[in-house]
């Protein structure tokens, strides 16, 4: 089943993605993960990170490039993405959890300690199993644990 059917990148997929950091990258750091892949004409994400990371290029409809060594994780870029397609990695609390950011458009939008389930393959990149309870905590963040 390809990505039209599934409709979503599988976490192979997203690591082949130019946007995705190298995964060795990720320790102890705060990263943009840009799961975007469909070729479209766009790049927002490219005039708002003022960090020069992200890089689409003269050819509009090129995937995005990120550079991680460049990210800070600020997020600016997953704020400004039209296609909710940047998640924002961090790895930086030391406690052993990961936390996503993520854009949504959840309508009704839940109310504050609403827990939500939702797919996020950004987040796979931080589990170490498939077995990973996936919580987004609204206005807290979005925590992973066991
Ligand atoms: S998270 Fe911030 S620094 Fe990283 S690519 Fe996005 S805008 Fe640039
Ligand atoms: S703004 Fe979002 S949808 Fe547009 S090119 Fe960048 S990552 Fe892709």
């Amino acid at each position: 089943m390809g990505i039209e059917e599934r409709g979503y990148f599988t976490l192979d997929e997203v690591l082949q993605l130019p946007g995705c950091p190298p995964q060795e990258q990720l320790a102890g750091r705060r990263l943009a993960v840009v799961e975007c892949g469909h070729e479209i004409p766009c790049n927002p994400c490219e005039t708002s990170c003022a960090r020069g990371a992200l890089t689409v290029g003269e050819t509009i409809t090129s995937l995005p490039v990120l550079d991680a060594e460049r990210c800070d994780g600020c997020g600016s870029c997953m704020a400004d993405c039209p296609g909710l397609a940047i998640f924002v990695v961090d790895l930086t609390r030391g406690d052993g959890r990961a936390e996503v950011w993520l854009p949504h458009e959840f309508l009704p939008v839940p109310a504050p300690g609403a827990v939500v389930v939702v797919a996020v393959v950004a987040a796979a990149l931080v589990a170490p199993s498939p077995s990973f309870v996936r919580e987004i905590r609204i206005g807290r963040g979005m925590f992973l644990s066991q």
